[in-house]
């Protein structure tokens, strides 16, 4: 069976073509500047050539066509038809309060997903636009809708309420949901059979490191905290994003310089975090290689951000009364070894150990603790694409 997998955002479509027998992508690609100027999409077919179609895109229905037709080309494509396709996984970011799983997209999930058009306000209609889109191009195919903060739903509430005037989480559903759900799940799931723990009761605490951060605990892959909030700007300190910050630093900034908040939020979420700090680049590369040269706010760039994840892990060890293993993953958590070995060291407090030849691995599943540490620590790649094609084969086969 062969599950086309979209993400869609507000200028961009990201695909691929999964064959579900063995898990193989067929083909995958990228729409880039829909309804803007100078729209292309580059597609990959696995095993030929980059094929790149710069034409017009005036909005995702046209994009969605042109992926179709990229599949099906005679030379490009990777299927004679488009019914080969038997469904559609969609990620979208924002479920509210109302979906802990992945469901069949209907007219009931898509006022779900307009109504939490507030909560993700970026995404969400892009999202609804996606699967309309190949709702009209392909009548008939399932479209599932795979939510980003599903996986965040388990949360007690005692994790997930701000303390906040309780009205607020009444009127407005205004709590943690967490996101990168669908890589939390895969990768604490994978995590608990990699590691022989016990599926129902394994502690695993996920490290998502990539130019978005975040960091979940699970106890038997059910997520029991995880540090990005109403959205993703709240926890670990990111590429551009702060992370968690006082928020009188808003009040205080918007006086000083005659900003608006909404001016502010939008310097949290696009100037700060490693760019911020540096003044270099929100690329982790690029800030240790200024590092390496001697570049102090390189330096304390580099700093912040593995001292945000060693005081998350401490709190998730707390909040778990203990952990059994411990994963990275995404860009940096797979491939970065001094940051992995950086907070480690950190966690010699937890009998954590690292062996530093198995640590120079990048982007493989793989044990990075020595055989007597007292957690279990790895490497473990995040497949969003592989999530959501296997949660929606789930649900149409
Ligand atoms: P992602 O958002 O998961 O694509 O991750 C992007 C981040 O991963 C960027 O900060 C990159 O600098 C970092 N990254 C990607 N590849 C490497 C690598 N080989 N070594 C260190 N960091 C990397």
């Amino acid at each position: 069976m062969k599950i086309l997998v979209i993400n869609c955002g507000s200028s961009s479509l990201k695909y691929q073509l999964i064959d579900m027998d063995n898990e193989s992508v067929l083909a995958k690609g990228l729409c880039e500047r829909i309804g803007i100027e100078g729209s292309m999409l580059t597609h990959k077919p696995t095993g030929k050539d980059k094929y790149v179609v710069e034409k017009s895109m005036p909005d995702h229905k046209v994009a969605v066509q042109m992926v179709m037709d990229a599949l099906v080309d005679p030379e490009h494509g990777v299927i004679a038809g488009t019914d080969e396709i038997s469904a559609v996984g969609h990620r979208v970011l924002h479920g509210g309060q109302y979906y802990s799983d992945s469901i069949i997209v209907n007219d009931d999930v898509k006022k779900v997903i307009r109504d939490c058009f507030d909560l993700g306000p970026l995404h969400n209609p892009a999202n609804l636009i996606g699967i309309e889109a190949c709702e009209a191009a392909m009548p008939g195919v399932p479209n599932v809708a795979v939510f980003d903060t599903a996986f965040g739903q388990s949360m007690p509430k005692k994790a997930y309420l701000y303390a906040i005037p309780y009205e607020y989480y009444e009127k407005y559903s205004i709590r943690r949901y967490g996101f990168h759900g669908t890589s939390h799940r895969f990768v604490s799931g994978e995590v608990l059979k990699f590691a022989g723990l016990d599926p129902e009761k394994g502690k695993v605490i996920v490290c998502h490191l990539g130019n978005g951060a975040s960091i979940s605990a699970s106890i038997g892959g059910k997520c029991v905290d995880t540090s990005m909030g109403l959205t993703p700007l709240e926890g670990l300190v990111m590429g551009t994003r702060s992370g968690d910050v006082d928020p009188a630093v808003l009040q205080f900034i918007c006086n000083k310089e005659n900003k608006t908040v909404n001016e502010m939020l939008d310097i949290l979420n696009k100037k700060s975090g490693l760019l911020g700090i540096s003044g270099i680049s929100s690329d982790c590369r690029d800030v240790q290689n200024a590092q390496a040269e001697g570049n102090e706010r390189a330096d304390m760039a580099i700093k912040s951000f593995e001292y945000r994840i060693i005081k998350y892990i401490g709190a998730y060890v707390a909040a778990m009364n203990g952990v059994d293993a411990i994963a990275f993953t995404a860009g940096i958590g797979e491939n970065d070894a001094m940051i992995r070995k950086d907070v480690c060291d950190s966690l010699a407090y937890l009998g954590i150990s690292i062996d530093d030849e198995a640590n120079k691995v990048r982007g493989e599943r793989k044990m990075i603790s020595t055989a007597d540490s007292k957690v279990k620590v790895m490497i473990m790649p995040t497949d969003e694409e592989l999530a959501i094609a296997r949660e929606t084969l789930e649900l149409v086969k």
